[in-house]
């Protein structure tokens, strides 16, 4: 992307949300390293656990694969500068979220709005409302349904993954609904490129028995990896 007309301010602790081990670096890698570099606390939160990625595999189980996202993700962290920094793995099925109206989304809700409580965050970074991948959608629900229940009201940015690649007209912001934003993450850039690196399993190499496994598209990364990470934060917030 150009440079954003607006810049991403950090002021203090960050709540970050996955839908995905991958999301956080490929969406807000970037800001992760910014924000730790400055002295901020950052909790990533990820929503599901990424074992749908390979389905017909026979090497790799759902359990196998779940485990290995894990260390993946733990790995991007690190390489992001914050290894150190609290995260914490909801372990939602991966394709297949708890629908709002479903007893485990209000338990999803109630554990997060407790890291909610304990983080106290100037700033969530959550997944685009309207991004076309349904576990990005429906963790953004599940993200703002545990922000209002804490009666906190930290700034909001949001992170669009797939809409590019995937969206209709719809899925795009509105009039007067969003405002862009950019981060400039040119110090960041080599870190975030090694943390996307971390996510193997996601690259085409480690899991090779299933043809019809998942691959992070070359050009998706190319245009999540460059200078600048673009957020839409809701009109009217600061
Ligand atoms: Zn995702």
């Amino acid at each position: 992307m150009s440079r954003p007309p607006q810049s991403v301010a950090i002021d203090g602790p960050v709540l970050v949300v996955a839908p995905h081990p991958d999301d956080e670096t490929l969406g807000c890698g970037g800001l992760i390293a910014e924000a730790v570099g400055q002295g901020f606390a950052v909790h990533t939160v990820f929503v599901t656990d990424g074992a749908a990625s390979h389905p017909g595999s026979l090497q790799w189980s759902r359990a196998k694969l779940a485990r290995r996202r894990e260390r993946e993700a733990r790995e991007a962290l690190r390489r992001l500068g914050a290894g150190e920094q609290p995260r914490t793995f909801l372990r939602l099925p991966d394709s297949g979220m708890p629908d709002p109206s479903d007893m485990r989304h209000a338990q999803a809700v109630t554990r997060m709005a407790g890291i909610v409580r304990d983080l106290s965050p100037r700033l969530a970074v959550l997944p685009w409302r309207r991004d076309p991948h349904r576990d990005h959608r429906g963790s953004w629900r599940l993200a703002m349904d545990a922000i209002d229940e804490t009666g906190l009201s930290p700034c909001i940015l949001e992170y669009a993954v797939w809409l590019d690649d995937l969206g209709v007209a719809d899925d795009h912001p509105r009039p007067g609904e969003m405002e862009p934003v950019g981060l400039d993450i040119g110090a960041h850039a080599q870190s975030k490129q090694q943390a996307v690196q971390a996510h193997l399993s996601q690259l085409g190499s480690l899991i090779t028995d299933d043809p019809s496994g998942f691959t992070l598209p070359p050009e998706m990364i190319a245009r999540l990896t460059g200078r600048w990470e673009a957020y839409w934060r809701p009109c009217g917030a600061r």
